[in-house]
């Protein structure tokens, strides 16, 4: 794969300014803020010295805003207003959140716009805006602590976000006053943090296993510059899932049969704090009172790690499926691969680090604190970027994760850029018509990797128009898609005989209103109109100059030719197109045009003979025939 290079913002900056920027992990389940300072990463704790930042917001009737740890404590009390692992819902559709809403006790509503939010005593309140709460918080601590203005912040995003994902993201960084450097992949954070950049060249797998979310990234190290050979995972997996296997468990052994909410958060609760034990000693007494949720006796256990991995084979499994996915996409071996490195929460669980080593043949890199290698890397990466480390060579590379097309004749999708393509990225390719005259085409962009556009994620639509009407497969129209370094889309398409064009930037249905969207699509389409007016009158103007230059020469020439009253016919029709030029509508300077050709054509006839006359003059036959 070729390597490309990414302009990075703010390397022209003075290399004595030193400038505050800050790597931020927005986690589902926690989140996180560090910071480079006199050369080594510092992950930024609150005011009672936590470092780890819950995810979650709580939205009070008087308008206020709880974050983290506090808003945590509310949940039991208040669940509708303390909105957790709203990264799951981040830049989803309607229908995807409404699926994930069935599943929480969340409100959701559907606003006039199409914008789902959740509804809170504070209000409504999008997935974007409550990340952006978090995003403020961890913005107020790194000022609090660094003593300033922050100049820029990389967020970190799962590799396997898509478009409307990454964008929600940066919205949500955007509302948080954050200026942002650039979206981040967590693996390839955590390889930045882990200096793999600074080590022999090789490939690397980056095991990414949190809350909510399962990564797998494989990257490469070459010439100094990594490069994500492929990425994989599941962005419904994570420790939640240990704990959820854990909870139903407990009921069952209990007797449990109509465990209320309440019950139900408790065992949750309970489950998390067993697992996160297990991961120290090989068993943890469990009991639980008679009653709760319909228990019919107390109840006592003693679960053993053994029992508990029992249990969590199946996820763990299912991860490793997915590494095996990812390495068959890079076409690698296990045996291929320098280092593993674990990253999450999750991976702490010994049975995961077995596994893992077990897959890839050796075990993994865990020195750094698994919780903050992603936000350290993050930070490492924001220091280059905002311009305090003008000399470094660091270049991060990253992939689409779903392939991009288009829909083509018959509802067939035609993939422009493949999955695992690296980014940034530009590609190519020529469409024609299907049918004779057929002057529109309607372009209509999908992500995935089914081969029915029905099938695909509908990222955009728009409509090319003024196509020269021509036989069908005579048109030429290029399509470009080119996705910046944050994974962000544009697509153009131009007829090239014509030069017809539009364009569309892929901004994602979550956040912008349908009459916004057809706006941005009718701009498109106004300019592509405005473009085609503009040529054709540019071209009639043209051909109209010719002719009358051709005129007044042959005039110059031959008006001896003309009768009086036909020299005068013939500088009216000119004075008359001289008019229509100095005018804006092509069709009259056309029209003009042709009555000058017919007024002149006894003159170029008269012209023709004489100029035939004039070559027989004084020239015998015999002299014609060379
Ligand atoms: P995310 O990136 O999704 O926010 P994290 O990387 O913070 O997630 O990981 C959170 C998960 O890690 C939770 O499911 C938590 O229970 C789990 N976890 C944390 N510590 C341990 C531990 N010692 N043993 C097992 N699981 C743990
Ligand atoms: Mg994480």
């Amino acid at each position: 794969m070729a390597l490309l290079q990414i302009a990075e913002p703010g390397q022209a900056q003075a290399p004595h300014q030193h400038k505050l920027a800050i790597g931020i992990d927005l986690g589902t389940t926690h989140s996180l803020v560090a910071s480079i300072q006199s050369g080594l990463p510092r992950v930024m704790p609150d005011e009672q010295g936590r470092v780890l930042l819950p995810s979650v917001v709580h939205y009070g009737d008087d308008g206020r805003v709880t974050v983290g740890e506090a808003a945590k404590q509310m949940a039991s009390q208040d669940p509708l207003n303390t909105l957790v692992s709203v990264k799951r819902f981040m830049g989803r559709g309607a229908e995807a959140l409404q699926q994930l809403g069935d599943q929480l006790p969340y409100e959701l509503v559907q606003q006039a716009n199409g914008i789902t939010s959740f509804h809170t005593a504070a209000g409504d309140k999008t997935p974007v805006e409550v990340s952006a709460d978090i995003l403020r918080q961890l913005r107020l601590r790194a000022e609090a602590a660094l003593g300033g203005d922050i100049a820029g912040a990389v967020i970190t995003v799962p590799a396997y976000f898509d478009e409307a994902q990454r964008q929600a993201t940066k919205d949500a960084a955007t509302i948080a006053g954050l200026n942002v450097l650039r979206l981040l992949n967590e693996p390839t954070a955590a390889a930045v943090a882990y200096g793999l950049d600074q080590a022999h060249e090789g490939v690397h797998a980056i095991y990414d296993l949190g809350g909510g979310t399962f990564d797998i990234s494989i990257l490469r190290l070459h010439q100094g510059v990594f490069e994500v050979l492929a990425t994989g995972g599941n962005s419904a997996l994570g420790g939640d899932d240990f704990d959820l296997v854990l909870a139903k468990w407990i009921m069952a052994q209990a007797g449990i049969t109509s465990p209320d909410a309440e019950v139900q958060r408790r065992l949750l609760q309970t489950a998390r704090r067993v697992k996160e034990a297990l991961s120290e000693r090989d068993s943890v007494q469990l009991s639980l009172a008679a009653g709760t949720g319909g228990a019919p006796a107390d109840w006592q256990a003693t679960l053993t790690r053994a029992e508990f991995e029992s249990l969590i084979t199946p996820l763990v499994d299912e991860t490793l499926k997915a590494c095996r996915r990812a390495l068959r996409d890079a076409g690698l071996k296990s045996e291929d691969l320098a280092e593993v490195v674990l990253v999450g929460g999750s991976t702490r669980v010994p049975l995961v680090r077995q596994r893992v080593a077990e897959f890839f043949g050796k075990p993994a890199l865990t020195h750094l604190d698994p919780d903050q290698v992603v936000a350290i890397g993050a930070a490492v990466q924001a220091n280059i970027l905002v311009g305090n480390k003008p000399d470094s060579d660091v270049l991060l590379l990253d992939v689409i994760p779903l392939s991009l097309g288009l829909e083509t004749y018959g509802g067939l999708v035609e993939k422009i850029v493949p999955r695992n393509t690296t980014i940034p990225v530009t590609r190519a390719q020529e469409f024609t018509t299907f049918k004779d005259g057929q002057t529109a085409m309607s372009v209509h962009v999908l992500q995935g990797e089914r081969e029915l556009a029905a099938d695909c994620r509908s990222l955009a639509r728009f409509e090319l128009r003024g196509i020269p009407p021509m036989v069908a497969g005579a048109a030429r129209i290029k399509v470009l898609f080119q996705i910046d370094a944050d994974g962000l889309l544009s697509v153009s398409a131009e007829e090239t005989s014509s030069g017809v064009r539009a364009e569309v930037e892929v901004k994602p249905a979550w956040g912008l209103s349908d009459d916004e969207i057809l706006r941005l699509l009718r701009e498109s389409q106004a300019r592509a109109a405005d473009d085609v007016r503009t040529r054709l009158l540019v071209e009639a103007r043209a051909d109209a100059e010719s002719l009358c230059e051709a005129i007044s020469a042959a005039l110059a020439q031959d008006a001896a030719l003309l009768t009086s009253a036909e020299k005068a016919a013939l500088d009216e029709e000119v004075a008359s197109l001289r008019q229509a030029m100095a005018g804006e509508d092509a069709a009259a300077i056309k029209a003009a045009t042709a009555r000058v050709n017919t007024a002149s054509d006894d003159f170029a006839a008269k012209r023709m003979d004489a100029s035939i006359q004039k070559a027989f003059t004084g020239k015998h036959l015999d002299q014609l025939e060379d």
